[in-house]
């Protein structure tokens, strides 16, 4: 049986978790191509206009893997707990929550697996994978076994994006979401340009959970809210102001994006005290020249 997984969405941190489950379970997994021209239109054409970017793309890897596989995976992401404590919960974009109804509403034809994703303490919870892997045939020792080891694997996955290593270059933070900064085909390559220019790159994910805590913990308390993504987003906008390291930042933001729209304001002004700042928006009609005179703007300011 083969199952497909769209290369999108919060694919960038979980994949290795993914892969690693449905072959355990003995299954063949097959990924969509790296978002490209091709996918991009596709998405375009099928997703809805007031959509956000990544999830246009979302919808081009779904619609590119049909007669692919057996199967098709889209999550539902609900909750992110740091732990049991009910004052730091934390939630997904109502989008991650609504794409497996969406889709199944919109495409009957897909077969679709839907496992619920939460976490506690950091944890993916394990219910959820079990019973898809018994609705899948399995019994409850083989679903137990592939849950284990694709957790040992997404602990040890190294990051989808090279580490920032400390080489003596000045640094150049970018902060974003995950499926912004590393799909090359929805940030216009943005990572590879600063780096031509001769910049080392920390993306939020360099940054350490404690670092991003800390960070956070400067907002003003009515600031702080429950998404997920975007709570990481604004700590490390933070942290980055304070590392020394760092001589400038970049925040990557989707266009249409609700999450980042409502917050964007107050961490970049608090983060300005401390270091130069520009927010980038991206879009499907964001060109080259654009994003070219902007940086070029930013970096002769940074001179
Ligand atoms: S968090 Fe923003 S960018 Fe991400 S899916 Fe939701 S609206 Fe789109």
């Amino acid at each position: 049986m083969k199952i497909a997984i769209p290369r999108a969405g919060l694919y960038y941190y979980y994949h290795a978790f993914w892969n690693a489950f449905f072959e355990a379970l003995g299954f063949e997994v097959v990924i969509s191509d790296p978002t490209d021209r091709r996918i991009l239109n596709l998405g375009l054409k099928h997703s809805h206009s007031e959509m956000c970017l990544p999830m246009k793309i979302f919808y081009g890897h779904v619609l590119s893997l049909q007669g692919l596989a057996d199967y098709i995976l889209i999550p539902q992401f609900e909750e992110f707990a740091y732990s049991s404590d009910k004052d730091k919960r934390e939630y997904f974009c109502p989008y991650f929550v609504a794409m497996p109804d969406m889709f199944a509403a919109e495409y009957p034809q897909l077969k679709i697996l839907r496992p619920v994703i939460k976490f506690l303490d950091g944890k993916m919870v394990a219910e959820p994978w079990l019973e898809l892997a018994e609705q899948l045939g399995k019994n409850k020792q083989q679903a137990k076994a592939a849950y284990d080891a694709a957790s040992q694997v997404q602990e040890e996955a190294p990051n989808i994006f090279e580490k920032f290593k400390d080489n003596g270059k000045a640094v150049i933070a970018v902060i974003g979401r995950p499926y912004l900064l590393y799909d090359e085909q929805a940030n216009l390559e943005l990572l590879k340009k600063i780096r031509a220019r001769g910049y080392e790159i920390k993306t939020v994910d360099d940054f350490s959970d404690e670092g991003i805590e800390r960070g956070f913990g400067e907002l003003h308390k009515c600031y702080h809210y429950h998404w997920r993504l975007t709570n990481r987003e604004y700590g490390a906008i933070i942290a980055a102001s304070h590392d020394p390291h760092v001589k400038g930042i970049i925040y990557a933001t989707p266009f249409n994006c609700g999450p980042d729209f409502l917050m964007e304001n107050f961490s970049i002004r608090l983060a300005r005290r401390n270091k130069p700042v520009i927010s980038i928006s991206f879009d499907e009609s964001s060109g080259e020249a654009g994003l070219l005179t902007r940086l070029d703007a930013f970096f002769d300011m940074l001179k």
